[in-house]
């Protein structure tokens, strides 16, 4: 069975400062030992090192990054590399986020130069895929899903594909408070578990994490978890708030284990 893996993206939100006393708020607030879950925090990258702080040595909470460069190191003002990353007590990147894709033009191949320059350093991808109210409309979701998981994903070795979990993220469900349908999300994990199929092998999409992201809230996360294709979710507004998130770790954490 596939581990649970709930996500917090922070965006470009709180200081070190505040995510120091957000952290030991949710860390009182969140279950133990989750036996089924993954919990991850992602914050921005001035706020690693305190949350990592936070964390101390045996945290239920691992960290993540939002982003990373594909280089190691060099003249690349602004960036930051996986090394930096790995070096920080990450565990997770999120690559391809669609404001990345939206607001920085990130396409195709620097998503896979990323992805790759994560795996080289042992950091476990999270690769954000997701169609435009568009292309939904005009009945391209499958296409445009199977050709953002070939661009990110196509000719990667397998043991490395196996490392990686996928975040379906429909744009137009981001920030908008209007969740994709149950209906709808597990007919887009359906089409990326076939896709990982032959881009992968069909062992590699069985054991694969497709989290679904978009307007997940405490109030719509356990119909979501109900779906044994959900295996998680990514989570922007939602995980600002101590008691949201909290709120939403603690459904994921009985969600397999009630048969919901
Ligand atoms: C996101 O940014 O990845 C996201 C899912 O945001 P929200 O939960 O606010 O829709």
């Amino acid at each position: 069975m596939r581990t649970i893996l709930i996500v917090g993206n922070w965006k470009m939100n709180k200081t070190a400062s505040e995510a120091t006393v957000f952290m030991r708020d949710l860390l009182a607030r969140v279950p133990a030992q989750p036996a089924n879950l993954e919990l991850v925090v992602a914050p921005p990258f001035t706020a690693l090192e305190s949350v990592r702080l936070a964390l101390g040595a045996s945290s239920p909470i691992q960290l993540g990054a939002q982003d990373l460069f594909w280089e190691d190191h060099g003249a690349y003002t602004g960036e930051v590399s996986a090394p930096m990353l790995k070096d920080l007590g990450c565990r997770y990147v999120i690559v391809g986020h669609s404001e990345r894709r939206t607001l920085f033009g990130e396409q195709g191949d620097l998503i896979q130069k990323k992805i790759r320059a994560a795996l080289k350093h042992g950091l476990r991808p999270i690769l954000c895929i997701g169609e435009t109210l568009a292309q939904r409309d005009n009945g391209t979701t499958d296409h445009i899903l199977t050709q953002q998981v070939h661009d990110g994903l196509s000719g990667l070795a397998t043991e490395a594909l196996a490392t990686i979990t996928i975040a379906y993220e429909p744009v137009w469900a981001i920030g908008t408070g209007k969740s994709a349908t149950v209906e709808q999300a597990i007919a887009a994990h359906r089409t990326i578990r076939q896709v990982l199929a032959t881009v992968a092998s069909p062992t590699v999409a069985d054991c694969t994490r497709i989290l679904y992201g978009g307007s997940v809230t405490p109030h719509n996360i356990e119909s979501l978890l109900a779906s044994d294709q959900i295996d998680g979710a990514l989570i922007g507004g939602a995980c600002l708030q101590v008691e949201s998130f909290a709120t939403i770790a603690t459904v994921a954490s009985v969600a397999r284990s009630t048969g919901v």
